[in-house]
């Protein structure tokens, strides 16, 4: 018998482990936007992602300057998350 594309992935699914899984779901998500010509569009800025940074990470969805702030960003909960940690702790 054979399965319609869609549902083969789906029953494919089944057999794989989340990390594969994440996977495959990004290469779909790339499948998707490259369906509705957004592939290689920054989901942020809507800029152009650079073509060398989409060789090395083919379904990223940030271009680098987004990816760097959303680092920083995450960086920077993390820190005043810590910070408000440690002030609940230290009693002066
Ligand atoms: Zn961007």
């Amino acid at each position: 018998m054979i399965w319609p594309a869609t549902r083969g992935i789906g029953k494919l699914t089944l057999f794989l482990n989340d990390r594969e899984r994440e996977k495959l779901h990004a290469i779909d998500e790339a499948l998707q936007r490259i369906k509705d010509k957004t592939y290689g569009l920054c989901e942020s800025c809507e800029g152009e992602i650079q073509l060398g940074r989409l060789k090395v990470l083919p379904f990223t969805r940030l271009c680098v300057k987004c990816q760097e702030e959303t680092g920083k960003r995450e960086r920077a909960s993390k820190d005043a998350r810590r910070r408000a940690r440690l002030s609940q702790t230290c009693h002066h």
